[in-house]
C-alpha cells in the first residue's frame, strides 16, 4: 500500500473514531440541570383571577413613573400606591412586617416558625418606564387608566413590572388569609426606582445583610415561558441564572474648534469616527459557554438530532453552535459582551467646528469579563489615537452565575416545569435587574417572571400596548402561591 493509501485508511479510520465517540456521547447526553423529579409541589388553591385583573389595572392606575431626572418623578404617586397595596392586601399585611428603606422601597418579613431555615427573597418592582412621548395615540387602551377589556390589563406596568407585584401580593394575601402559616421566612423586596438608579434594592439588601440574612434564594423578573423558543419552536421556561454588566464608556476627541472654513488636517470628529469604528470593529470573542451555551444544552434533548448531537459533542461542534446561536442579535449577546455606540456629540452648529466631540458607548459585560477588560480592550482598539476614555459612571459588573442544582433552583424548575408543561432551562439575561444587587445575601439569584410570552409578545415591554392576559394574571397568582408554600414549607 502505498503512503496515499495508508493515509486514506488513517483517515477513515479517524472520522469512524469520531463518529463512535460522537454518537456514544449524543446517546449518553445529560442537560446541565438537576432532576427535580423529586421535588414534593404544593397543590394550587384556588385564583379569582377577574378580582386580580381588577386590582392589576387599579395598580397600573398611579404614575409611578421614573425620569432619568429624578425632578420629574411625583413621589406622591409611590405613596398613594403603598396606601393602595395596604387596603387592598390587609392580611398579607397583618401577616407580613413592613418597613421603608431608601424612601420609598419596601421590605416585607414574614417571619417563619423555623428561624434556622434560610429565607426566601421575592422581588417586584413599584416603578415603570415613562411612555415615548408622541407614542400615546397609539395605544389600544391609554397607558395609565388600568382598562381591563378583550380578556386584558392593559397599561404601562401591567407586565413589568406591577404584573409581579400585584399577583405576588394576591397570592401572599390568600395564603394569609387561609391561615397558611410558613416555615422558612419569606422577603419581599419592592423598589421603588429600579428602572432609573437601583438605590432602593441596594438599601434593602444592606438592611437584609446588616440582620445577618443569607437567602435560599433570591427571586426576581427577567425571563418568561417563551411560547415559541428558536430553538425548539415550542414553549421553554426560561429562567435566568445570570445577568450581563452594564458599563457606558464616553469616547472624547479633544479639539481646538473654530470655523469650518479653514480646518485642520483632522477635525475633532474625524478623530473621534476612528475611534469608534477601532472601539467597534475589535469585538470580544464569542464562546460557547456560561448560561448561553447551558440554554441550548439543556433544550438539546427537546430539539433536532442535529442540535442534539452537537450540544452533546461542544468539543468538536462549539463553532458550529456559536454561528448558528450568533444568527440573532439577542442570540449573539448571549455569547460575549456587546459593544454598542449610541450617542454622538459634536459641535452645536453644522459652520463650527467642534472643541471636544464626544461618543457614548454603551456595554453589556458577559459572566466571566469585567469593565477591567473591556476598558483595556478599548484602549488597545483606540491605541494612540488621541482620544480620553472614561466610565460615565461606575460599572455594574456582570453577575455571578446561580446554580442549576441547588435546592432553590429545584424548587423553581420544578415549579415552572409543573406549571407549563413545558422543559425549563438556565438563561442569560442580557438587560440588568434590581436582583444584581443581592449578591452580598444571596449565592442564589433567578430571574423568572411566570408567564407565558411570544417572542412578538416581549416587544410590548417598555413598548406600546403593554397588557398581561387574564390567564396569565392567573398563572402568575397560582405560580407564587405554589411557590410560597413549597419553599416555605421545605
Ligand atoms: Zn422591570
Amino acid at each position: 500500500m502505498g503512503w496515499t493509501g495508508k493515509a486514506a485508511l488513517t483517515a477513515v479510520g479517524l472520522v469512524l473514531a469520531v463518529g463512535a465517540v460522537v454518537a456514544v456521547r449524543t446517546a449518553t447526553f445529560k442537560a446541565p440541570v438537576a432532576d427535580t423529579s423529586g421535588v414534593h409541589l404544593a397543590s394550587a388553591r384556588p385564583v379569582d383571577a377577574g378580582l386580580a385583573a381588577r386590582h392589576l389595572g387599579e395598580a397600573v392606575r398611579f404614575r409611578t413613573v421614573s425620569h432619568q431626572d429624578p425632578a420629574e418623578d411625583q413621589p406622591a404617586e409611590w405613596d398613594r400606591l403603598h396606601a393602595w397595596l395596604q387596603a387592598t392586601y390587609p392580611d398579607a399585611h397583618r401577616a407580613m412586617g413592613r418597613e421603608v428603606v431608601a424612601g420609598q422601597a419596601l421590605v416585607y418579613t414574614w417571619p417563619g416558625t423555623d428561624r434556622s431555615l434560610a429565607p426566601i427573597v421575592l422581588m417586584a418592582h413599584q416603578d415603570v418606564v415613562p411612555v415615548t412621548p408622541g407614542s400615546e395615540g397609539a395605544w389600544t387602551h391609554p397607558p395609565f387608566d388600568g382598562v381591563v377589556a378583550d380578556g386584558a390589563v392593559w397599561g404601562r406596568g401591567a407586565i413589568d413590572d406591577k404584573g409581579s407585584l400585584v399577583t405576588l401580593f394576591e397570592a401572599l394575601d390568600g395564603l394569609a388569609k387561609a391561615g397558611f402559616v410558613p416555615r422558612r421566612t419569606v422577603i419581599v423586596v419592592s423598589s421603588h426606582d429600579e428602572e432609573v438608579r437601583g438605590g432602593g434594592a441596594r438599601a434593602a439588601a444592606a438592611l437584609l445583610k446588616s440582620r445577618g440574612v443569607k437567602a435560599q434564594f433570591v427571586l426576581d423578573e427577567g425571563m418568561v415561558v417563551v411560547e415559541d423558543h428558536p430553538v425548539t419552536n415550542k414553549p421553554v421556561a426560561l429562567i435566568a441564572t445570570a445577568e450581563k454588566g452594564y458599563a457606558t464608556l464616553t469616547v472624547t476627541a479633544p479639539a481646538v474648534g473654530g470655523h469650518s472654513s479653514a480646518p485642520p488636517a483632522r477635525t475633532g470628529v474625524t478623530t473621534l469616527a476612528k475611534a469608534v469604528l477601532a472601539i467597534a470593529d475589535h469585538p470580544f470573542p464569542m464562546r460557547f459557554s456560561g448560561p448561553g451555551a447551558d440554554m441550548l444544552k439543556s433544550l438539546a434533548p427537546h430539539s433536532s438530532t442535529t442540535i442534539r448531537m452537537a450540544a452533546a459533542n461542544t468539543w468538536l461542534f462549539s463553532p458550529l453552535l456559536v454561528s448558528q446561536t450568533a444568527k440573532t442579535p439577542a442570540g449573539a449577546a448571549m455569547l460575549h459582551t456587546t459593544i454598542a455606540p449610541t450617542m454622538l456629540k459634536g459641535s452645536p452648529k453644522e459652520n463650527v467646528l467642534p472643541q471636544d466631540a464626544t461618543a457614548w458607548i454603551n456595554y453589556r459585560i458577559a459572566p466571566g469579563d469585567s469593565s477591567v477588560q473591556v476598558m483595556a480592550r478599548a484602549r488597545d482598539a483606540v491605541g494612540d489615537l488621541p482620544v480620553r476614555l472614561a466610565w460615565v459612571k461606575t460599572p455594574d459588573e456582570p453577575s455571578k452565575v446561580s446554580s442549576t442544582t441547588s435546592e432553590g433552583w429545584k424548587t423553581l424548575a420544578a415549579l415552572a416545569g409543573d406549571e407549563s408543561r413545558a422543559p425549563v432551562a438556565p438563561a442569560l439575561m442580557t438587560a440588568a435587574s434590581d436582583s444584581r444587587y443581592m449578591g452580598p445575601i444571596a449565592d442564589d439569584i433567578y430571574r423568572f417572571q411566570p408567564l407565558r410570552l411570544s417572542v412578538k409578545d416581549t416587544e410590548m415591554i417598555h413598548g406600546t400596548n403593554e397588557h398581561m392576559t387574564i390567564a396569565n394574571v392567573e398563572r402568575m397568582v397560582r405560580f407564587y402561591q405554589r411557590l410560597v408554600e413549597t419553599a416555605a414549607s421545605r
